[in-house]
């Protein structure tokens, strides 16, 4: 990702939010904070953004989870998504311009379905399916080959049945599909039903930001297949090249040996970690990672962090008390031409988070401030 400014347009940016039946843990935090990272770096060197983060409150995990434990999947989504933004306003986020739910987004999904059809790229069998054999070059987003694509799908679970009745290619996915008893329907010429995971973010993502953006994130489990499907089909859709000027995918948040994942139990919660740090720590804690890597949570890490918040904290309120006669000083520019230097760089934080503990050395209280404001946004120092 290389990023150069351009105040007269804001730059577009969709990133790919949550299913909202388990929020809240570090590898959801770590994507959103570094994402709020780069939205803050953009506005504080004069670019505009516009920030699109979309709440998949249609989806199969919710439903399954709605269903394993007896509620309404409109109850679950409602009060998983305040979790989200709760955690995510605690951690100092500038919050997304626009956070649309996919079951308030049907109508522009189902057109985007159904030009998909109109224009052959969609064929009807027990559902509306993509036919990947139209689209040149699936596959070269996420890198992989047919038969690796097709392991990864059998690992998740998402190959399905292939037939005359049901998907001609196993890569192939559905546009819009039935719905279960207790899922919920809308109506459509298809019939009665819901859309597939991956043409409601093309289709919101085209509905606020246009049919062609700037830049497309999420985690990296979301490469293949979601955001290899969703370049399909928004590029089919359009007939423009590239759907997405720049994929960012953040790495993934190991704990104890292992990802930390619903389906292992071993997640650390935003909430746990905020009863042991505040939140300016936890923040630091995940920001001093690179964005691209997997890496391991660990405690003693945000003890670290902590430290050196508590010692952030303790200066800036110093500098407060004791500065109020003088002028007030200009950061130090050989500082923040590095600190600028280090986010302009892939948003390398972890060097960036390093120039920020060279300016609470140096004493230059400015330069913290701002730093501070990108690097942790409005998360709390104590
Ligand atoms: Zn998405």
């Amino acid at each position: 990702m290389s990023i150069s400014p351009a105040p007269r347009k804001p730059v577009t940016l969709y990133v790919c939010g949550v299913t909202p039946y388990e929020s809240g843990h570090m590898g959801h935090a770590f994507t959103f904070s570094m994402f709020d990272v780069l939205v803050r770096f953009l506005e504080a060197n004069g670019q505009r953004v516009k920030y699109v983060q979309n709440i998949t409150d249609v989806d199969d995990p919710l439903f399954e989870r709605a269903r394993r434990d007896g509620v309404d999947w409109r109850e679950l989504a409602g009060r998983e998504t305040q979790v989200h933004i709760r955690d995510m306003k605690v951690l100092g986020w500038r919050q997304p311009d626009v956070m649309p739910r996919v079951s308030d987004e049907i109508k522009q999904i189902l057109a985007a379905a159904s030009k998909l059809h109109s224009l052959g790229f969609a064929y009807r069998t027990n559902a509306l399916y993509f036919d990947v054999s139209k689209y040149r070059g699936y596959g070269r987003l996420s890198h992989l080959t047919r038969r690796s694509m097709l392991r990864k799908l059998r690992h998740e679970d998402l190959l399905g049945v292939v037939g005359p009745e049901a998907k001609q290619d196993p890569l192939d996915f559905a546009l819009w599909r039935s719905s279960r008893p207790d899922e919920p329907a809308w109506p459509s010429k298809f019939g009665d039903g819901r859309p597939g995971w991956h043409i409601e973010c093309t289709a919101m993502a085209m509905h606020y930001l246009g049919e062609q953006i700037d830049i497309h994130g999420g985690g990296r489990d979301l490469q293949f297949s979601h955001h290899e499907s969703e370049r399909a089909q928004s590029e089919s859709l359009t007939g423009k090249k590239p759907f997405a000027r720049a994929w960012v995918h953040t790495g993934l948040v190991r704990y104890e040996g292992h990802k930390m994942s619903k389906s292992r139990g071993n997640l650390v919660k935003v909430s746990q970690a905020l009863q042991r740090a505040p939140a300016a720590a936890v923040r630091l804690y995940l920001v001093s990672h690179r964005y691209g890597r997997d890496w391991t949570f660990e405690w003693k890490g945000l003890t670290r962090s902590a430290r050196f918040i508590e010692r952030m904290r303790k200066f800036l309120a110093d500098d407060a008390r004791f500065a109020h006669d003088g002028p007030r000083l200009e950061p130090g520019r050989r500082l923040m031409a590095e600190f600028n230097a280090a986010l302009a760089d892939d948003l390398d934080t972890p060097r960036a988070v390093r120039v920020l503990r060279a300016a609470v050395r140096q004493g230059d209280a400015p330069a913290v401030r701002a730093m501070q404001e990108v690097l942790l946004g409005s998360a709390a120092l104590s």
